[in-house]
């Protein structure tokens, strides 16, 4: 096993990263941006290293400064967390030539699968279906004629996109026309690749994602599947484990995913997320080569520590469990906590918690920075942590969340916790029934 790790992250999951290696016996470098320098990963941390300014771009993305934090200090590996440099292809490749651990898939199989448009090929190949739709997009015409033989709505999105941004619907030849120019040059400018693939536009669906660990050798395991179908502006809000679906379904989508990462022969922990429509089929979407936030929940019906899995794989210790072992018990929801406001379109609030105080009892699980003095930095996203719950089934685990919800005090700032109370009470999301559009159709928002 290493002997020290950096953390190249902030926030929620730089500290969910810390309590592992702790436990491990392994020892934690973290590094941060200015305004971090009062965070609880940075007081937790054995050591901490400042990389830069504010902007991402000069502190968490700043690439020399993250290396050279992991060379002064002699940090083995890099665990990159989710978002910033996470599914950067050519920051594990830079990690590997200064003789650094990219705890993570390789290079190679993060460009194969990084790209919705390699996503959709190597899916194709592993005989999993893909939602209609196209390859990378030479130009305007070409995409015309794909919208035509596809049928309007179509859905732009930026091949090299993430996090719910870079997406753009067309319900008309015009619309394409318009849309077309403008998603390439924002792809360009946020992604810094303007390749645009299209994909039919469906307007009712559950999203399901399959967590799956695989060791670089062939061998890949799922720890089931998670519904995130509650979502604002294509983010999730709400996830749990397992779905609602019945059970064949479940274990087709769940074979697909594991097929699919078995193709690249997958290393580390991985995403697969599919659509399923409302007649049952269902459609690959794209594969976060990453940890994801909601893995939590997965964590609590496995009752395996996937941060404790990552770092056994990437030390060459290798993944000793087999299929077999992985009994999943019980349902678990996490709603994510964020500094925004559902009232106004969920606006970012950040400022400073004048008051901060979690729930407990028994199966519940609070990952959060935050903390009563805590200021929210505005340059980052507006996650502050998760609430996550374990119950025997969806109801009691439904009836825990609630009560959790209803502890929970966050002073200062506006959450999204009061919405989730509501959701908690609303006899569609209790009857299982959600599709993504949940928040406008059922909740009016
Ligand atoms: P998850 O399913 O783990 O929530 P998301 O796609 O929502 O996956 O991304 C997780 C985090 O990473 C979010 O904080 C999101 O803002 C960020 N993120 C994901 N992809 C990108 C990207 N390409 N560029 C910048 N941030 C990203
Ligand atoms: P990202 O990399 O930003 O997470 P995804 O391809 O995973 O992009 O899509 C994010 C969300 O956008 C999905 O969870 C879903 O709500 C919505 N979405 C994706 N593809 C489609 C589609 N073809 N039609 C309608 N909505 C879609
Ligand atoms: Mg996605």
């Amino acid at each position: 096993m290493f002997k020290k790790i950096l953390i190249a992250n902030r926030g929620e999951i730089a500290l969910r990263i810390i309590r592992t290696a702790k436990e491990m016996g392994v020892k934690t470098v973290v590094i941060y941006s200015q305004p971090d320098v009062n965070s609880l990963a940075v007081l937790l941390a054995d050591e901490s290293v400042c990389v830069g300014p504010a902007e991402s771009n000069k502190s968490y993305l700043n690439i020399p400064n993250v290396l050279s934090a992991a060379l002064i200090t002699g940090a083995e590996a890099i665990h990159p967390g989710y978002g910033f440099m996470s599914e950067n292809p050519d920051f594990a490749e830079m990690c590997r030539d200064h003789g650094i651990i990219f705890i993570g898939p390789t290079p190679e199989s993060m460009r194969e699968l990084g790209s919705k448009a390699g996503g959709r090929d190597i899916a194709t190949r592993a005989g999993v279906p893909v939602v209609p739709g196209t390859g990378i997009l030479e130009n305007l015409d070409e995409a015309l004629l794909a919208a035509k033989q596809i049928g309007y709505p179509i859905l732009l999105k930026a091949s090299a996109g993430g996090g719910g941004r870079g997406q753009k619907i067309c319900r008309t030849q015009e619309e394409l026309k318009k849309n077309f120019p403008q998603a390439g040059e924002e792809a360009r400018l946020y992604f810094s690749d303007p390749a645009l693939i299209m994909e039919k536009f469906l307007e009712e669906f559950r999203h399901v994602e399959v967590q799956v660990m695989g060791d670089g050798e062939g061998k890949v395991l799922h720890m089931g599947e998670r519904d995130c179908s509650i979502q604002r502006r294509n983010q999730k809000l709400i996830e749990e484990a397992p779905s609602t679906l019945p059970d064949t379904l479940r274990q087709e989508i769940l074979a697909a995913g594991v097929r699919l990462a078995k193709q690249v022969n997958y290393k580390g922990a991985g995403t697969l997320e599919f659509i399923v429509d409302t007649d049952g089929n269902f459609y690959f979407m794209e594969m976060n080569t990453r940890i994801q936030v909601e893995h939590c929940v997965s964590e609590m019906i496995s009752r395996l520590d996937f941060i404790r899995l990552q770092l056994e794989i990437a030390s060459g210790e290798g993944l000793a469990l087999e299929q077999a072992d992985i009994r999943l018990e019980g349902h678990a929801i996490e709603c994510r906590l964020n500094a925004e406001d559902p009232d106004k379109d969920f606006r970012p609030s950040a400022g400073k918690l004048e008051n901060v105080h979690f729930p407990g009892g028994l199966g519940v699980r609070v990952d959060s920075h935050a903390y009563t003095g805590y200021s929210i930095p505005p340059h980052y996203d507006s996650l502050i942590g998760k609430l996550i719950v374990h119950a025997p089934n969806r109801n009691e685990a439904i009836a825990k969340m609630k009560r959790a919800l209803e502890e929970t005090v966050i002073e200062g700032i506006k959450t999204t916790v009061p919405l989730y109370i509501r959701i908690m009470d609303n006899n569609f999301y209790k009857r299982g029934s959600v599709l993504t559009n949940f928040l406008k159709t059922r909740m009016e928002m």
